[in-house]
């Protein structure tokens, strides 16, 4: 994996909305991390690559279910919403305009 093209760095958006570890609050706007705004950005930065943006979730995750689980280790986070927050709304699930969804 060493495809990193210099281009990409160079022209790679600013991020204000990034999270206060080891809350995971939102720098600007205090909502949990990865709010809104941050959302957006990421899909506009990793438009052509939602693997690598799968990836950079993952790892965050990681990281923030440790923060979160050292913050409050008897009340922690629970594992499905922290997967809904950090990863499950950029999960691919198929093309909603396609039709070929999955029944559920
Ligand atoms: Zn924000």
């Amino acid at each position: 994996m060493s495809r990193t093209s210099p281009d990409n760095r160079a022209t790679r958006p600013c991020r204000p909305h990034l999270p206060l570890r080891p809350l995971w609050l939102c720098r600007v706007c205090a909502a949990p991390w990865p709010c809104p705004v941050a959302r957006l950005t990421l899909r506009q930065e990793y438009a052509h690559d939602r693997i690598a943006l799968s990836i950079y979730l993952c790892t965050v995750l990681h990281d923030a279910a440790a923060d979160l689980y050292r913050l409050n280790p008897h009340d922690g986070p629970d594992r499905a919403a922290l997967y809904a927050r950090f990863l499950g709304w950029a999960a691919p699930r198929g093309d909603p305009d396609s039709g070929v969804g999955h029944s559920e």
